[in-house]
């Protein structure tokens, strides 16, 4: 059974992952005790995207190759087995029926959280999970949304009930996806922020160039 395991979620279009996610991953899932990190790659129509977006299988095969090394690190199909776009709140409603008896811990960077409002039901969303939210380069903590506790430094602590909101400021990884699709477009060498396997799928397959 589930019972009473501290899940971490981390759901994201992953075009491609990157080691501010895993980064984002690790940090978490230390400062509080986490059993289980679920990745959970989006499902983005083909017909709803950007010009060039990667199809869900090949977004979410990279995340598969980028997690593999790591214990406790898994790959959600929640998403894409839809073949439709899910909200967010849609998804944790589903986690709780899976885990009933888990702690939800729902990460994002100080980019997402700061648009949280403009989520569909985002009230919602805090008696569904906690959020860890992680420091992205460029965007500040937005301390005007709940009530935020700061996380300086580890140990880890205890996991509590949902509506709680962490903030993680020791994350300092300056990067995007987007910044690493172009680069890679440009013959750049994105190496300092891609896993080897992911690169070599990449270049196999010939995304972003
Ligand atoms: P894109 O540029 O395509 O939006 P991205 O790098 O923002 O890609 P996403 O898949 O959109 O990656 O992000 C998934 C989650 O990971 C989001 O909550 C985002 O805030 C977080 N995240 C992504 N990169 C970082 C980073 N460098 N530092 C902290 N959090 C990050
Ligand atoms: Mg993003």
């Amino acid at each position: 059974g589930h019972a009473f395991v501290n899940i971490a979620i981390l759901g994201g279009t992953f075009d491609p992952v990157h080691h501010g996610h895993l980064r984002a991953a690790r940090i978490v899932a230390d400062t509080f005790a986490i059993d289980e990190v679920h990745f959970i790659p989006t499902f983005v129509p083909p017909h709803k995207t950007r010009t060039g977006i990667t199809s869900a299988f090949h977004r979410f095969a990279m995340v598969a190759l980028a997690i593999a090394p790591f214990d406790g690190f898994q790959l959600s199909t929640i998403e894409v087995e839809r073949l439709e776009r899910r909200y967010s709140v849609d998804t944790l409603e589903l986690m709780r029926d899976l885990y009933p008896d888990a702690s939800l811990l729902f990460v994002t960077g100080t980019d997402q959280y700061a648009e949280i409002r403009n989520w569909k039901n985002y009230r919602l969303l805090f008696d569904l999970t906690s959020f860890a939210v992680v420091n992205r380069p460029g965007f500040p903590m937005r301390h005007d949304i709940k009530p935020v506790e700061v996380v300086e430094r580890q140990p880890a602590q205890p996991l509590s009930e949902s509506g709680r909101v962490y903030y993680l400021p020791r994350l300092e990884e300056d990067i995007s996806s987007t910044a690493l699709r172009e680069r890679i477009r440009n013959g750049g060498d994105a190496s300092e922020w891609i896993p080897p396997e992911v690169q070599g799928y990449i270049a196999r397959n010939r995304l972003y160039s």
